[in-house]
């Protein structure tokens, strides 16, 4: 699909990272039962199957299109133990004893995927650089300063990076200092997912494709409606991430926001030694909706993310924005000016899940409390979500689990319509505001002192 504006680059339908499997698995076409019902191929869904294999429960998976199709196939492949909204706010809202918990469980979270790419052998061009957080004006540092001082007080593994050491790692220019995030790195998300996919299928767990869910009848045992089938089972997982509302449950819990990036075409080598960036960190913007980048493996700039939409009544949206499409782009070409001849290829977005306290949400719902969920990793899922498969399996066995004590608490709930779309199109018309401004700043101070 071609973009309607003057941007460069086709639209694409789901990412350059995923296409339908060959080996698509066959839909739901009759009335079956289950131990367990999962709804949702990404990466909580796969997780929690594999999870709940092992432990010797049966689950049966239920994909509306193939494993991937959502934000699991869709993201920036930063792997990153981020948690909250930022460290001095994660501490402000949650007390030091609860942060510490809850940077503990994103660091295992990165350690897990780690772990996961061994023992199930999953080859996918995972970089171990870490990622940095990225001033772009110096009236950034102080909160990266601050960010890094509570990381020491609460255990988090990052460390403030001042201007010279930024120089001496050989980060593109336009980034002056920054926080690094010690564990994780890049990935590509579609091989992860792909390598995650097959081990579901080597254990045995029945994955059902372009298999839309309909609807979820309550009850004492839950019960899946598709067009070929159903599924009735003890108990139901939404794996349905920033889905889930349009699945009817958890309107109050999250709200969808559509994220987009960009690939540019493959740098040449005059290009890539124009740029340094040797180390290869992944990097995102201390803007207050940030900006990220990071080099692929096919010798490709990867970002964007800047410009999130929401839709009213929490609706999930699709397609090319070209507001968002010129942001992201200009965001890119100030940021590597030095690439101004560099093509972008394609752009492309999905939903992210956002919630009021910035926190995944992990719980059960429903009449008979056997609905499970894990929702809302408000954009940082690559790790958490991938994580949350052993967190929700104990969780529904009735087993202790750290991680599960510190996840699943009370979610602040989200207003109804239309204040709903008042209090988010105003903060983040209140933040786009904010960042236009440093933006400006950076343009003015470039202009005067080019690089
Ligand atoms: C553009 C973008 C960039 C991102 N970048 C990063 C990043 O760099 N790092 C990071 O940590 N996180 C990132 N994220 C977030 C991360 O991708 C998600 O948090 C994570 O993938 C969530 O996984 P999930 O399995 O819970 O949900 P999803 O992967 O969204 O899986 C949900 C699945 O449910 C299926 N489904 C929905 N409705 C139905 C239905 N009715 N019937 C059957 N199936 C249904 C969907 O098709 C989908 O496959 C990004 C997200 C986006 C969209």
């Amino acid at each position: 699909m071609d973009t309607p504006t003057g941007n460069t680059g086709e639209f694409l339908d789901v990412s350059p990272w995923v296409a339908a499997p060959r080996d698509l698995q066959p839909a739901l076409s009759a009335d079956i039962r289950a131990d367990v019902v999962i709804v949702g191929a990404g990466f909580t869904g796969l997780s929690t199957a594999l999870a709940l294999k092992r432990a010797g429960v049966n689950p049966v998976v239920i994909e509306r299109e193939f494993a991937g199709h959502g934000a699991s196939g869709r993201n920036a492949g930063h792997l990153t133990p981020t948690i909250g909204k930022d460290l001095p706010t994660l501490l402000m809202m949650f007390g030091k004893q609860r942060a510490t918990q809850l940077v503990r469980f994103a660091d295992d979270a990165v350690r897990h995927v780690e772990d996961l790419l061994v023992e199930q052998r999953i080859d996918c061009d995972y970089a171990a650089c870490g990622n940095i957080m990225a001033a772009v004006h110096p009236k950034q540092e102080a909160r990266l300063r601050r960010s890094a001082a509570v990381a020491a007080e609460i255990g988090a593994r990052v460390r403030f990076l001042d201007h010279r050491e930024v120089r001496d790692r050989g980060v593109p220019p336009a980034f002056i200092s920054g926080v690094l995030e010690e564990s994780g790195g890049t990935l590509d998300p579609g091989k992860y997912l792909a390598g995650l996919r097959r081990a579901a299928l080597d254990a045995g767990i029945k994955l059902y494709e372009r298999t839309p869910v309909h609807e979820i009848v309550d009850g004492a045992r839950p019960c899946v409606r598709t067009s070929g089938g159903t599924v009735k089972a003890d108990r139901l997982v939404l794996a349905t991430n920033a889905y889930t509302p349009a699945l009817g449950f958890l309107r109050h819990t999250v709200y969808p926001l559509y994220d987009t990036l960009f690939e540019t075409a493959p740098l040449t080598p005059a290009q890539m030694s124009a740029v340094g960036w040797p180390g290869k960190e992944g990097i995102y913007t201390a803007h207050e909706s940030l900006e990220s980048y990071r080099l692929t493996a096919r010798g490709t700039i990867l970002g964007g993310s800047k410009g999130v939409r929401y839709a009213y009544g929490s609706a999930l949206e699709s397609g090319p924005n070209p507001w968002t499409l010129g942001l992201i782009e200009r965001a890119f070409r100030d940021r590597f000016a030095e690439l101004a001849d560099l093509p972008i290829a394609h752009f492309w977005g999905g939903p992210i899940a956002m919630t009021l306290h910035f926190l995944p949400a992990l719980g059960h719902t429903g009449a008979g409390r056997n609905i499970y969920y894990a929702i809302g990793y408000n954009g940082h899922g690559v790790a958490a979500a991938s994580a949350m498969g052993p967190i929700l399996a104990d969780f529904m066995l009735g087993r202790k689990n750290e991680h599960a004590d510190a996840l699943a608490r009370f979610v602040p709930p989200m207003p109804p319509e239309p204040l709903r779309w008042l209090i988010v199109e105003g903060m983040m018309g209140l933040l786009n505001a904010v960042d236009a401004r440093t933006d400006r700043q950076v343009r003015d101070a470039t202009r005067a002192y080019p690089r």
